[in-house]
């Protein structure tokens, strides 16, 4: 998108578009592809207000950017490029054909129409001022203006490794400390791990629980966030228990901010809550109707108690949840000793109750950039004009996206933020080019 516009900004000025990408992997925006599940969620057209309350970091920073290219700009973009979109619950857009690669092919096409060059496996090594590029296999460049796009370091396997950072602190400028974000967060007991490290890497070999849990996906919970034992958010919607740990939208939502306090060595907990709908004193009497029902069934005379306890939760969670359900509330069942030969259980259905209500989690850890959607912090905006995308400490070198101090919730928050940033970036480093004036 930097790149489009640094080229359209030098062709609408009557000259020649002398735009190159350098892009380190064998096809560009690999990223890109995997966004969305595959299906590129490249945007989210609310308006500014509602928009920037999605933005986590640096809201006002990307402000001028945002209204420069809005969300519906994106959208009227990529469509006027021959991508038909649509637009799903949430204001998500996402290409109509829910392919990635449209989305890509778009950006590739829409630079080829304008004359850009783009040069894959061309992986820059270091930036000297002035601007002298230098690539890993020798190859040297020098350009008028630079623009650094090179993200962030999650999923570095597609080519953000956070070399921007490095070349962006060598230069002068300040970085803010980044850490994963929109990352499954690990639930104490649901890895083989000793606890550690912070960091459990997602290959982590899954404990009981954590195999019990894997793969059970909830809707319509809420789940809180608590830090030091205090309640700092909490959230509606849907969460998934993955081979990383505890995910899904409202997991991603939280993830941000417990991870930081992780980090900072605070103590996390979530708690999640099975029943938001109802409070305990109508969940524990709709649980006692449900075990009196079960137990005036006839089928369930000759039915165990332990059975009996899961044939009530099969009917208050899905069936897959139980087994971890049960391993950690173990409390739900009591048992009393009689005599020798004589055991009787007790179900504690107002425990159950409490337990769907208020499900706790101590949370050890999370899964690193590794499996991050996104990385919190970057360089720091402070040493950037909001207006242009420029650099305060090296004039003509612009930054834009992911690699910049700033992030956004899950929901096309974090494309829009690229490629409002990379367009104002575009725009401004070929605006200032002595020849346009
Ligand atoms: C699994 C996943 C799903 C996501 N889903 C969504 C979604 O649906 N919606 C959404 O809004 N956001 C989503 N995101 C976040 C979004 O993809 C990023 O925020 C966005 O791609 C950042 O754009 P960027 O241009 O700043 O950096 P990137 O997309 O990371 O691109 C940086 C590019 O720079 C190249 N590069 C890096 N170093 C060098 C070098 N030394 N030399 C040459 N080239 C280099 C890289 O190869 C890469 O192509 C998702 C992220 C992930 C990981």
């Amino acid at each position: 998108m930097a790149a489009y516009h640094a080229a359209r900004t030098l062709v609408d000025a009557g000259l020649a578009a002398q735009v190159t990408l350098l892009e380190k992997m064998p096809r560009p925006a690999r990223k890109v592809m995997i966004t969305g599940k595959g299906r590129c969620n490249f945007t989210n057209v609310k308006d500014w207000n509602e928009f920037s309350a999605h933005v986590r970091s640096k809201a006002n920073f990307v402000k001028s950017a945002f209204y420069n290219l809005p969300s519906q700009a994106v959208v009227d973009w990529f469509e006027g490029f021959g991508m038909p979109t649509v637009v799903e619950r949430g204001d998500r857009a996402f290409p109509a054909s829910h392919h990635a690669s449209d989305v890509v092919d778009t950006l590739v096409a829409a630079c080829h129409s304008l004359g850009v060059k783009i040069v894959t496996e061309a992986e820059v090594a270091s930036i000297e001022p002035g601007f002298t590029v230098t690539l890993t296999d020798g190859r040297e460049w020098k350009c008028a203006r630079l623009i650094v796009a090179t993200g962030g370091l999650s999923y570095p396997t597609t080519g953000s490794t956070g070399d921007g950072l490095r070349w962006a602190e060598a230069l002068g400028h300040r970085i803010v400390p980044t850490f994963p974000s929109l990352t499954a967060l690990v639930p104490r007991g649901y890895k083989l791990t000793e606890d550690k490290d912070l960091h459990i890497d997602r290959s982590t070999p899954l404990s009981e629980l954590g195999q019990s849990l894997c793969g059970v996906q909830l809707k319509n919970i809420q789940l809180s966030l608590s830090i030091e034992g205090t309640e700092t958010d909490s959230e509606f919607g849907d969460i998934d228990f993955t081979d990383g740990g505890l995910e899904g939208p409202v997991g991603f939502q939280l993830s941000r901010k417990a991870v930081k306090a992780l980090v900072n060595g605070s103590r996390v907990s979530l708690v999640l809550d099975l029943k938001p709908g109802v409070d305990l004193t109508e969940l524990t009497v709709r649980v006692k109707e449900l075990w009196a029902e079960i137990e005036k069934d006839p089928r369930s005379r000759h039915v165990r108690e332990k059975e009996r306890c899961r044939i009530l939760l099969g009917k208050l969670m899905p069936w897959d949840l139980i087994p971890g359900f049960t391993a950690t509330h173990p409390e739900i069942i009591t048992l009393e000793r009689r005599g020798r030969a004589d055991t009787k259980v007790w179900v504690n259905l107002v425990s159950i109750a409490k337990a769907l209500k208020a499900w706790q989690f101590e949370i050890v850890g999370y899964v690193g950039y590794e499996r991050a959607v996104v990385t919190a912090g970057g360089v720091s905006t402070d040493d950037f004009v909001a207006k242009t995308m420029e650099s305060r400490v090296v004039p003509g070198l612009y930054l834009c996206g992911e690699v910049l101090d700033i992030d956004a919730d899950t929901g096309g928050y974090n494309l829009q933020l690229a490629f409002s940033t990379g367009a104002l970036a575009g725009l401004n480093a070929a605006k200032s080019l002595p020849s346009v004036d």
